[in-house]
């Protein structure tokens, strides 16, 4: 090897290795900052839990100019002996529905128990940080979008805007937006789909106090904690109607029963339990064992 070549990678190495180390430094700052500013505006998120987890940002950010962050946590290395099931965790779509991103901190203290570590999570707490941080607080994002009408379903353009004016008589907190997906938080949540293929996608609203359920099947949880199953439907633009009708991915959808106040620790634990009995029980499968049906009938 002729000495400008051995000179040009040692080079790059050095190269790539300062570009890495500035990388997580600018990583490390910002997941500090989103922490700290959410902890603050967030009694129950505890700040030091966020930043000891490794949420990164995507490439998109909000309108103005927020990380979008998620957390994503491989399953436990083992030999599990069921394929672990991709599960996409989302709050905080609505910005003034403070507890549905708070009780998404609170279930990130169960994530090391070996049932969640069995399966394969992709975890959005926040998908709406300009609609949280506004003051008050808002529903839709900055460009008064509500986001959970902004994606992209089939009837989109037909129905979106004919719903919005008619059906809700163009309650502002209810704007689907002028485009399908013509908002960044909901173009990063589409692309997270797109990448991550979850096998159920658990979002978290409130303050109805029930659960809804959208996708073909499996048959739907009856019941996680308190609350219990009662499916609203679904709206054009809606994520239960582009995950659970169009994509065929089961939407799960919690709605707590309080925007503002926590459900007691118990009842936290008991909708996360029953929500991983759930998914336990509906959508883990076993390994493919390479024999033939006719092999495993005997
Ligand atoms: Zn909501």
């Amino acid at each position: 090897m002729g000495l400008r070549r051995l000179i040009a990678i040692v080079l790059c190495l050095c190269v790539t290795a300062t570009a890495e180390t500035l990388d997580s430094a600018v990583e490390k700052k910002q997941r500090a900052e989103w922490c700290e500013a959410l902890g603050k505006r967030l009694k129950s998120v505890d700040a030091r839990l966020c930043q000891s987890l490794p949420f990164r940002a995507g490439t998109l950010r909000s309108v103005q100019g927020r990380p979008l962050m998620a957390l994503e946590v491989a399953p436990a290395a083992g030999k599990n002996a069921a394929r672990p099931v991709r599960i996409l965790l989302a709050g905080g779509l609505h910005g003034d529905e403070l507890t549905s991103i708070s009780i998404v901190f609170c279930w990130l203290a169960f994530l090391e128990t070996p049932a969640a570590r069995a399966h394969h999570w992709y975890i959005a707490p926040l998908v709406n940080p300009d609609g949280l941080f506004a003051r008050p607080s808002r529903r839709t994002n900055s460009n008064g979008v509500d986001l959970n009408r902004n994606f992209p379903t089939p009837d989109w353009a037909d129905k979106a805007q004919d719903y919005w004016q008619r059906r809700t008589q163009k309650d502002p907190r209810r704007f689907p937006g002028k485009t399908a997906m013509s908002e960044p938080e909901t173009r990063w949540l589409t692309e997270a789909i797109e990448a991550f293929k979850p096998d159920v996608i658990v979002s978290v609203h409130a303050p109805y106090g029930i659960l809804d359920y959208d996708g073909a099947s499996p048959p739907p949880p009856r019941r996680l904690g308190l609350l219990n199953l009662k499916p609203l439907g679904v709206y054009p633009g809606s994520l239960g109607n582009y995950g659970g009708v169009f994509k065929d991915i089961p939407v799960i959808t919690i709605e707590l029963a309080n925007a503002g106040t926590m459900p007691r620790k118990e009842e936290q634990h008991q909708m996360w339990n029953d929500m991983l009995d759930w998914i336990d029980a509906r959508l883990v499968q076993p390994r493919h064992t390479g024999k033939s049906p006719g092999a495993q009938r005997n």
